[in-house]
Formats: structure tokens, sequence, C-alpha cells
């Protein structure tokens, strides 16, 4: 269980926590002069071929940092893996050539 009030969050989420600062669009709010912008940290991730974003709760932000750094982990234990598997078919073939 991570997080807090109970809420689960999956163990790798594909994304990227990034925190935004953006005017809401209402003509009153004090973020209308430019400056006084809202700051949220949201889940940029895409989705066929389009990049959304996924407001986070401030009680999400960690467990989600998180699980979005164990996608990139195994990702990148993956990617190294079959990398090596690639090498050692090539470096099967040379050999086969070089006899
Ligand atoms: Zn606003």
């Amino acid at each position: 269980m991570a997080g807090t009030g109970g809420q689960r969050i999956p163990r790798m989420i594909r994304g990227s926590v990034v925190v935004q600062r953006r005017r809401c669009g209402k003509a009153t709010c004090r973020c209308a002069d430019g400056q006084s912008l809202h700051v949220a940290t949201v889940l940029s991730y895409s989705h066929t071929g389009r990049n959304r974003t996924l407001m986070l709760a401030p009680d999400q932000v960690e467990a989600v940092t998180a699980a979005v750094a164990r996608y990139r982990q195994a990702q990148a234990h993956l990617e190294q893996q079959a990398n090596a598997g690639l090498t050692e078919l090539v470096a099967r073939a040379a050999a086969r050539r070089g006899r």
C-alpha cells in the first residue's frame, strides 16, 4: 500500500512526473495576469500518439514518481538483456563464419 487514504498506486507506471505552471482559463482568477500561475504536479504520458497529462493529488506524487522510476528501471533492464541476446547471436554467427 502506497500513499495515504488507502489509495493503491500501481507498481509500474509509464510516463513522467512533471510540475506544471499554468493558467486555468477563468478570466477573474488570480492566474489571469500570467504571473500567479497554478502549480500542479501531473503525470505526463502519451496515449495513441498524443501527449496527455493526469493531475496528481499531493498524496499520490511520491508513489507515482516511484512507480515511474520502477518502470524505467525495468525497461532499462529489459533493453540490456535484449541487447546482450543480440550481441550473443551476432557473435555466434561471426564464429560460425570464421570456422
Ligand atoms: Zn486560475
